[in-house]
């Protein structure tokens, strides 16, 4: 069943409609209307949300979120919805994502439980389950009991999220998430405004997460033209550098898709280069680069003390895992993350 009432992200209004609670553009919808997501709609004077629907299942590896410090080489069930609040013309899932907000997004969802995505996830023997794929926040309500549920069987709770979030609906995720990957598309309000959001949110929903104990990585695509020049990318690594310099930092090429024109058809590997040594240069310990493959990546975690490589990867399969109880095994320097004992 899709879209049944639920009011707790939810204000009512006296006369008809309400506010919508679930992200930081805290639309207020007129009856019979949906919010900016063009997915939560009031009917009846009641919130209607997505629930017990997925458009994207899948057992996917940790480190395709990307979350390469939390249980490496493991598992995660993945699923997502429909809809976002943002509306990025770079967005490689937009036929899923922009259902409701783009007519020629014509993604579709199927019935699926709770239960049976924490069946699913214990029957893979993955460690987590993620929201991912569209945005969490269109079904935070159900983002939540999902995550619930596969808390009592025992696995952590992933989000993978533009971090647009509202206080209230962070505070309904909190109890259930472990990890967050976000992603930090560009560090000026105009891009942030072309995208649909705003940055301050985004960056305090970063220092909100990392603040309560959470392990928290950050993405960003560096698109041509968009957040890719010197002076950006610097002002993404200091505010990083200046929050935690163990935050992971994903520096992902762009491909072409969706409103974007055809050329250029990707990041130039030497901006990914330059963001990564400038990253290193601030003191970051751990960057990584995404969607490339050959000489240009940088995939492997090295132990912040002495040098050595910690965890090689290649692509997003781990090929080894040196670290013991959270620490190098060679200098007992501690890597930051979540690992097995
Ligand atoms: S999730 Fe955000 S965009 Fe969607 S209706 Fe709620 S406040 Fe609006």
């Amino acid at each position: 069943m899709t879209n049944q009432p639920e009011s707790v992200l939810f204000k009512p209004s006296p006369d008809g409609g309400g506010q919508c609670l679930a992200c930081a553009h805290y639309c207020r919808i007129p009856e019979g209307k949906t919010g900016r997501c063009g997915q939560r709609k009031v009917v009846n004077g009641e919130l209607r949300v997505p629930r017990d629907i997925v458009a994207g299942l899948a057992v996917d590896p940790m480190e395709k979120k990307p979350l390469y410090h939390f249980f490496p080489g493991e598992t995660v069930l993945s699923f997502g919805t429909l809809g976002c609040n943002f509306h990025c013309p770079f967005c490689q899932n937009w036929e899923t994502s922009q259902v409701g907000q783009d007519p020629a997004a014509l993604g579709t969802a199927r019935d699926c439980s709770a239960k049976r995505m924490v069946d699913l996830a214990v029957q893979n023997g993955s460690r987590a389950i993620a929201s991912t794929y569209n945005e969490p926040l269109i079904s935070a309500e159900w983002t939540a009991e999902v995550l619930a549920r596969g808390q009592d069987a025992g696995l952590k709770g992933c989000l993978i999220s533009n971090g647009f979030g509202s206080k209230e609906a962070w505070d309904r995720l909190n109890p259930v998430v472990d990890a967050i990957n976000i992603d930090l598309k560009c560090f000026r309000e105009e891009g942030y405004r072309r995208l649909g959001g705003r940055l301050a949110p985004v960056l305090d929903a970063i220092r909100r997460w990392h603040g309560e104990g959470k392990w928290v990585e950050l993405t960003t695509l560096v698109v041509p033209g968009f957040n890719d020049s010197d002076e950006e990318l610097e002002q993404i690594i200091d505010f990083i550098a200046g929050l935690d310099v163990n935050i992971p930092w994903h520096v992902s090429a762009y491909f072409s898709a969706y409103r974007m024109p055809a050329e250029p058809r990707a990041t130039p590997p030497e901006r990914l280069q330059t963001a990564v040594a400038r990253a290193r240069q601030a003191g970051l310990r751990f960057v990584y680069t995404g969607n490339v493959s050959g000489t240009d990546t940088h995939d492997d975690t090295f132990c912040p003390g002495c040098g050595v490589v910690m965890i090689s990867r290649r692509g997003y399969t781990v090929r080894s895992n040196a670290v013991k109880r959270g620490r190098c095994p060679h200098c007992n320097s501690k890597i930051a993350g979540r690992f097995d004992d």
